[in-house]
Parts: C-alpha cells; structure tokens; sequence
C-alpha cells in the first residue's frame, strides 16, 4: 500500500543501513499517515532498536539531539532524518535509579528516554493515525493501535486513556487540534471530552515549546481553521490571553474580524507557496491588546506616544509569559507597530523615506488590512495602495497634489521650522 517510490531515498538508505548492520528499522508516524491520506510527507522519521550511540556509529553524517527526548539526526544535505529509539515504559524504579524518566506533579513527562519494544513504541505515540509503522524487512504496514480504521474513518482518537495521556502531555491537545485541520479529520468524543477541563494544563508548559507549536499552528495553511478550532476548546486563551480576552468581550467585534482576515490572508500565502514572517502574525495578534493598553495609558494622562510606547513594552512582556517570541521576531512587531503612526504623514520626503524603512511592506499591508475594519482609515489606505504602484515621477506629484489640497483646506500641514535638535515626542502626535 505503501510504494517505495513514495519514500524520501534518503530515508531508505537510513532504514537500509540500520537493518543491514542487524536492527530493525521503520518509517512511522506522519509520514506514513500523509502517505497513506494522498499528502506529501512533511518529513521522515525513522524509529529503531538501536541505541543512539549505536545510530551515530553507523553513520558519518549524524549528530546526536535533545535531552527530554534524545534523537539522532541524519544529515543528507538539506534533508534531515530523524532517528529515534523506540520508547518503552516507565517503572518507577527507573525513575528513581536511573532518572532516565521524569514526570511532574500534574503527570506530566518531564524526560523520556527510556527504550523499549516497538509495541511499547506505539502505545507511547500520541494518536493511533501516528502509530503506523512502515517495515523496510517486508514492506509492510504494521499497525499497533487501531491506526488504519482511523484513517478510513477519519478520526483523531488518543491512543490509551485520554486524560492521562493530555496530563502526560497537553502540548497533545493542540496536536489534536492541527492534525484535525490538516487532515480534514474529526477529534473523536473520548478524545474532545477532557480537553475542556484540562485545557489550562497548557499553562504549565515551556513557553519556548509553546511558540514552536503556534508557528505550526498558524504558518501550516490551516490558520483560520485552526484559530476557530483552538478558540472552541478554551485553548487559545494559552497562546494568546490578551487577544482572546477581547474577542470574547466582543464575539464579532473588529479584533475578531481582523484577525480572521489575517489568518485567511496567511493561509493564502502559504498556500501560494509564499512566506509569512513570525513577527507579521505576533504584530497582528497583539494590535488590538496594545491599542487598548495604550488608551488606557493615554487616559491616565501621559502623551500617546509615550503611551504607546509603554504599551508595546507592557504587551510584549506579558504575552512572554505564555509565548516565548524570539528577539527577531518581537523587533520586527515592534517596527511594523510604530510605522502604523506615519502613514498619515505624507508631505515632503517623508512618504519616500516611509517606503524606506526595512518594514515597509508588512507595515503596508498591515495598514490597508485594519482600513477593511477601520473605515476611517479607509481613504489613507486607498492613497497609499495608489503611491506603491506609482514610478517616482507620479509618486512626486501625488505629494505635491497633497500640497495643494492643503492650501485649499486638506490634511497635509507644512512642517513647522524645527526649533529643537530631537522633537521625536511629538511624531505621534
Ligand atoms: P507533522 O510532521 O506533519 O506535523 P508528525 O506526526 O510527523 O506530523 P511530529 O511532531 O513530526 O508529527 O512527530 C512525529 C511522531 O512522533 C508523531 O507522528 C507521533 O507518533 C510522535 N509524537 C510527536 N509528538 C508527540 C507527543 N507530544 N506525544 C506522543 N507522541 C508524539
Ligand atoms: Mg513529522
């Protein structure tokens, strides 16, 4: 059923190589799921009975990974396979002895790199779709857990006792949610139930995992369908607290639409094969939680532009609690951010000069989306939509049509003499 033309040639040369220096080698997980559901395979995982230090022997092109879950990774150029020794079960006495295995108060796994059987592999796996193992010994499918009338059925079920398996790990929760979008599948009723109740689990997990999970989330193609789904089950609220604070406070209010609007226009350039930065999709998400703070700032008295200054610093921080943004990404949000005050300065150089900066185009865009939501924003959002088009020569007169407009009473103010060296306070004004 499954075709060895369908399989990454690297990932046969690993599977070849390990079963020919005597262990056993299979493809598992998504792979074999996409494979078997008419997709392309994101990538390939290969599980073994060798031991990591055993796999990095085999092969020059490995190195060894992770700590909570060591892994050997096969380098061949731009492709990576991953390598893993089948998990087994965790007696207590392990933990103990070896501290090979780690679990928290709340059941949750801490480390886990205890080896074991392959039917001890699949029983460890999150869903039975990702259990399925592709044997290299006789090309076949072996299916510990159910995995095959799952696909035919379409469902996303826990392998093993649904809460235990979330308190292991919630991250599954949000799994359960992606592979549901991906795969056009359903969550099965003993896998949904608990998810309501332990969804706040969420909180307990390392923000830096959680920012690795939204980007799959939200960079996947599935973002819209994703973002409902997760809002559902009360997950979201775990990536994005201050966001999904005001969405329920006004359920189809303008936060709601234009993050919609945002993740459907994701999805397109996904799916168009184009890129989406991080620092777009954080600069979005928190666009509203920062303009609320900054009013608030505002009415307590201190000038907008200190304002909102405060507030980017305020929002970032509070959202690193649950998110762990990298630097990178919360600098371009910073700057997409303050560009959203200088498109209403138009005169003289300073549309050129705003064409300049690095952000530019996400800031642009950005604009032109909350005008669909903001109509006052509606006619500055036409112009600007108009100057990127324009060669410089239209782009001049534009301005100076600004100008003239400005005599007959428009919006464009001549620059006052500037009296100070830095009068940066009153740019936002
Ligand atoms: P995709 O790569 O398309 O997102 P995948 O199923 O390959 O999907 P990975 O995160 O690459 O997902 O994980 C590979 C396999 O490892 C999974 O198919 C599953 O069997 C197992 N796995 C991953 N994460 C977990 C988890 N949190 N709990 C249990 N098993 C997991
Ligand atoms: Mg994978």
């Amino acid at each position: 059923m499954v075709s060895r033309k369908q399989l990454s040639p690297n990932a046969l040369k690993v599977l070849y190589r390990l079963k020919d220096a005597g262990y056993d080698a299979y493809l598992v997980g998504g792979c074999i799921r996409d494979i078997l559901l008419g997709l392309e395979p994101k990538d390939f995982d290969v599980v073994t009975n060798a031991t990591p230090e055993q796999i990095k022997k085999q092969f020059r092109n490995c190195r060894l990974i992770g700590r909570r879950f060591r892994l050997a990774h096969i380098m061949f150029g731009r492709e990576i396979i991953e390598v893993a020794t089948m998990r087994g079960h965790h007696s207590d006495e392990e933990q103990d002895e070896k501290n090979k295995s780690q679990a928290s108060e709340q059941g949750q796994l801490l480390r886990d790199n205890v080896y074991g059987s392959i039917d001890e592999d699949a029983e460890r796996r999150d869903f039975s779709i990702n259990a399925l193992y592709y044997s290299i010994n006789d090309f076949s499918i072996h299916d510990f857990a159910g995995g095959m009338e799952a696909i035919k059925n379409r469902r996303i079920e826990l392998i093993g006792d649904p809460e235990t398996r979330y308190r292991e790990d919630p991250v599954r929760m949000l799994r359960a949610v992606r592979f549901a979008t991906k795969l056009d599948m359903t969550i099965a009723p003993a896998t949904e139930k608990p998810m309501f109740q332990l969804a706040s689990l969420l909180g307990n997990i390392p923000a830096a995992r959680l920012f690795e999970e939204m980007l799959k989330l939200f960079l996947n193609g599935k973002a819209e369908a994703n973002f409902h789904l997760l809002r559902q089950y009360g997950l979201f609220t775990y990536l994005f607290p201050a966001l999904d604070k005001l969405v329920n406070k006004h359920p189809d209010g303008t936060e709601y639409q234009l993050v919609t609007q945002v993740l459907k226009n994701t999805d397109k350039r996904i799916n168009a094969g184009k890129k989406v930065t991080p620092a777009y999709l954080i600069a979005a998400f928190l666009w509203y939680p920062l303009q609320s703070l900054s009013n608030r700032i505002t009415a307590q008295g201190e000038t907008p532009f200190n304002a909102f200054n405060m507030a980017m610093n305020q929002i970032l921080s509070e959202s690193a609690k649950s998110l762990a943004v990298p630097k990178r990404f919360t600098i371009g949000a910073r700057e997409i951010w303050q560009l959203q005050h200088r498109f209403d300065k138009r005169g003289g150089q300073r549309a050129f000069r705003l064409t300049q900066q690095p952000r530019f185009r996400a800031a642009k865009d950005f604009f032109c989306l909350r005008a669909q939501f903001e109509p006052e924003l509606a006619e500055l959002a036409k112009w600007w939509d108009n100057y990127t088009e324009q060669d410089a020569g239209s782009q001049k007169r534009m301005v100076s049509d600004l100008n003239k407009g400005a005599k007959s009473g428009g919006n464009y103010r001549r620059r006052r003499p500037r009296k100070a060296k830095s009068n940066n306070a009153k740019r936002h004004d």
